[in-house]
């Protein structure tokens, strides 16, 4: 199998896979236990934290585990809702998020919360300008994600950031920043953000494992109440295999890998510009992601037609229930572009051979489709 579907989900690593079998023999005692082995895991568990915010560039009590991205965002969202609410109910959010962001934007929006969705520019990136005339006194929160997941493409959260603050210190930020965490380089601290979201099967490690980073001194609701772990923001026994798969997928991620994963990428698309009518939707900044698309060739029959190739690409959220996506509607794409998008996303795995594959599978995709016409 040729998995070019790494937006979606990545191939667990060994060094993952081998921390959460030793976490669940030999270490799996309750971190809240008083004997040797409750002491052990919450031990492990310490180390773990600091592996994964040394990885993130934050402090090891500015992250707390979650169960994944979307748990994050959510929570994100919700707690910062609470924490405004006397200040006013406006909210902004681009149009371009993950459903994990605008789901919950929609919920408070039938709450009576207003929500404004800025929209991107044809390229996929969301002016900071349109920001800024965005902010009203009675704003709360501003979530902008980092790296847009169908395209690719890097939102200028720093700048943002920095003009929310400007304009006012108590506007909370959050960044979902799940396709970005070891992709690009970047720490919360350095963003200006007060939240961040990651998720730990984007970076090789299990399903089932995210963080929130929340910066220091910002008093957040809990998301959960219960015994006190996780400082009491997110209650419940912690999940120690997955977290030490977490913190080992974090260690063996090597700082080359962006590049060598660019390198790929940027082959690939110069390798699909032998297949006729292909065009490129977005490039995009992050190394691991782009958008192409076979304009008359829909989506769905593409990633079919390649599977029994044994190649995985994505429609994805590229395409739900034959409806092109939010992300690709909000470019304004011509309508044949618009079906036939192909998400193709990388991982430290993937080869120069993969690409040659892809680029020839299409190729004879496309020249079926001519001798059958
Ligand atoms: N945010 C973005 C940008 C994503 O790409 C995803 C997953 O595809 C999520 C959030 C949700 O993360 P999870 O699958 O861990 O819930």
């Amino acid at each position: 199998m040729i998995y070019l579907d790494n937006a979606a989900t990545t191939r667990v690593c060994p060094e993952a896979v081998s921390a959460a079998a030793e976490a669940m023999e030999s270490g799996f005692g309750n971190p809240s236990s008083g004997y040797a082995a409750g002491r052990e895991a919450a031990a492990a568990l310490k180390t773990h934290r600091a592996t994964l915010a040394a990885a993130l560039g934050c402090a090891p009590e500015e992250l707390c585990f979650t169960s994944c991205g979307t748990e994050g965002d959510n929570w994100a969202i919700r707690a910062a809702v609470e924490h405004g609410k006397r200040r006013g109910r406006h909210l902004i959010t681009t149009a371009i998020e993950h459903a994990a962001v605008l789901e919950p934007m929609r919920d408070l929006a039938r709450q009576g919360w207003e929500v404004t969705y800025l929209k991107p520019d044809r390229t996929g990136h969301v002016p900071v300008e349109e920001l800024k005339a965005a902010l009203r006194p009675d704003t709360v929160l501003v979530s902008m994600m980092l790296v847009n997941n169908e395209l690719g493409t890097l939102q200028p959260v720093a700048e943002a950031a920095a003009a929310v603050k400007a304009f006012d210190r108590d506007i909370l930020f959050h960044t979902d920043a799940v396709q970005a965490f070891l992709k690009v380089p970047f720490t919360p601290a350095g963003l200006g953000v007060d939240l961040l979201t990651i998720s730990g099967h984007k970076v090789r490690a299990p399903k089932g494992i995210g963080a929130q980073y929340i910066r220091k001194g910002l008093k957040l609701r809990p998301m959960l109440y219960g015994g006190g772990q996780e400082s009491g923001l997110r209650p419940g026994t912690e999940p120690t295999a997955q977290i030490a798969a977490f913190a080992a997928a974090c260690s063996a991620w090597s700082g080359a890998w962006p590049e060598q994963i660019r390198r790929v990428k940027e082959y690939a698309l110069e390798a699909l510009s032998a297949v006729p009518g292909l065009v490129v939707v977005s490039p995009g900044d992050a190394p691991h992601i782009c958008a192409v698309s076979l304009p008359g060739y829909p989506s769905e029959m593409l990633v079919r037609a390649l599977s029994d190739r044994g190649i995985c690409v994505s429609s994805g959220s590229a395409c739900h229930r034959g409806k092109p996506s939010h992300v690709f509607a909000a470019l304004g794409l011509p309508k044949g572009v618009l079906t036939g998008v192909l998400r193709i996303s990388f991982s430290p795995e993937n080869t120069f051979a993969d690409a040659d594959a892809l680029r020839d599978a299409l190729l004879q995709i496309t020249r079926e489709r001519v001798a059958r016409t």
